[in-house]
């Protein structure tokens, strides 16, 4: 549970795993055009997940935030984890005032994006959107809050004492590929694209002030989990995005950036695909290729525009490695 288990060395050895969730200080809202708003999350989940596994770092597990004072009322990206609602909603509170939070856009069906939503429609009455693929994922993994087996909540809250007293609540207002919310000062369209970082990915785009959020689809640095990701596909997402033409692009986690960090972020899982289909030949098998990984990395890291997003070294095999990544594209390669 403590980074003292693992081997090699330790970071952040002042906080125990439980510290970060209530460390209201992380992040400061910034304003990154007129009436939106952008909350970095920390990152420390991702840092230290390599190192002691999720299972010791989950309880730091957050993600960025994002707000958008439409005139009338507020929009809100992502509900993050139950443990961040009071330094959310007092965050928008500070920046906007008291206007009614009237949505919430789930960027995709990831815990650290929704685990917040029922205590936040509580507290606002927001509606909780999300696209229609993202509700059928959440059927695929969150099965307990459709009357099935436990699921990921489930495993999760095994180690998080901030989901005991709350429950998932899927999206209230379900759209297809596009929606527009028109408020009095500002246009935000929900666009959905295919299948990136999940099936049922949302990206929030302001166009007239070119500002996007991204969710998951993209990372600000080596944060990419993959593992509900259709690795062929995501490049494709970001091309999209691309094609948008923002100036800044808010990440699902790490800092905000410009629209390089989409470009970098593309040009990672293209390296990542070419290394690893470069490598597998008919029945190879994932534990020989698995034996280049670090060869894969290197290659990686030599390549500038996917160096960025390269985890830089795998203490164990969790969702946050190397290893989990060229596992992914390799099943994907082979069960064409
Ligand atoms: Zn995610």
């Amino acid at each position: 549970m403590t980074s003292s288990m693992s081997e090699g060395p330790q970071v952040l050895q002042s906080k125990s795993p439980g510290d970060e969730p209530n460390d209201h200080s992380v992040g400061i809202p910034q304003e990154v055009a007129p009436g939106v708003f952008f909350l970095k999350g920390g990152t420390r989940y991702f840092e230290e997940g390599t190192k002691t596994g999720p299972a010791g770092a989950v309880r730091s597990l957050m993600c960025n935030n994002g707000w958008i004072d439409l005139g009338d009322e507020v929009l809100l990206i992502d509900s993050n984890m139950p443990s961040r609602t009071d330094a959310l909603l007092s965050a928008v509170r500070d920046t906007v005032g008291e206007k009614p939070i009237k949505y919430v856009v789930n960027t995709h069906h990831h815990g650290d994006h929704v685990y917040g939503n029922r205590r936040i429609r509580e507290r606002t009455g927001a509606a909780i959107i999300a696209c229609r693929e993202m509700v059928d994922e959440l059927r695929r993994f969150e099965t307990a809050a459709f009357g099935g087996p436990p699921g990921r909540w489930e495993q999760v809250a095994t180690l998080r004492p901030d989901l005991a007293d709350t429950s998932l609540l899927p999206p209230t207002l379900v759209y297809g590929d596009r929606l527009e919310l028109i408020g009095r000062d500002r246009r935000v369209e929900l666009l959905h694209h295919g299948w990136g970082h999940t099936r049922g990915d949302t990206i929030v785009w302001l166009p007239a002030e070119r500002v996007m959020f991204a969710g998951d689809l993209v990372a600000n640095g080596p944060y990419n989990i993959v593992r509900d990701g259709e690795m062929r596909e995501w490049p494709k997402f970001l091309a999209f995005m691309e094609e948008l033409r923002p100036s800044i692009v808010c990440p699902g986690h790490g800092e905000r950036a410009g629209p390089e960090i989409l470009t970098s972020q593309r040009g990672f899982f293209l390296s990542l695909w070419a290394q690893v289909e470069s490598r597998v030949r008919d029945g190879i098998t994932l534990d020989t290729l698995l034996g280049d990984i670090e060869m894969i990395r290197a290659a990686l890291l030599a390549d500038p525009a996917a160096a960025e997003h390269v985890i830089p070294h795998d203490a164990d095999l969790a969702v946050m490695s190397l290893n989990a990544q060229v596992e992914r594209v390799f099943r994907q390669i082979v069960q064409e």
